[in-house]
């Protein structure tokens, strides 16, 4: 009956034991998510800002009617941007 008894209280010792670590490590665990989620969070964001600055950079205009237009749409001629391959055609004939 007392061994019993001294079998119970350490198991419930025990238990309590491994529910403390586990509580620590579910702790430790938020803390490493949050620090992950920080770091996605700011990654994130600096890669919205360059998004945002490319266009406005990459920006040029058609020297024959002067139309805006992203440099990867744009033909290159000379060192001369052209919206289309007509103004590039018109631009060269004049
Ligand atoms: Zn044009």
């Amino acid at each position: 009956m007392y061994i019993g008894v001294a079998n119970l209280v350490s198991l419930m010792s025990y238990e309590r034991n491994t529910y403390h670590n586990m509580s620590k490590l579910i702790f430790y665990l938020v803390i490493a998510i949050l620090i992950y989620w920080l770091i996605n969070n700011r990654k994130s964001k600096h890669m919205k800002k360059e998004t945002l600055i490319k266009p406005i950079e990459d920006m040029v205009c058609c020297t024959h009617c002067g139309i805006h237009l992203p440099k990867s749409e744009a033909i290159l001629i000379h060192k001369d941007y052209f919206c289309c391959k007509e103004h590039c055609n018109q631009h060269i004939s004049h």
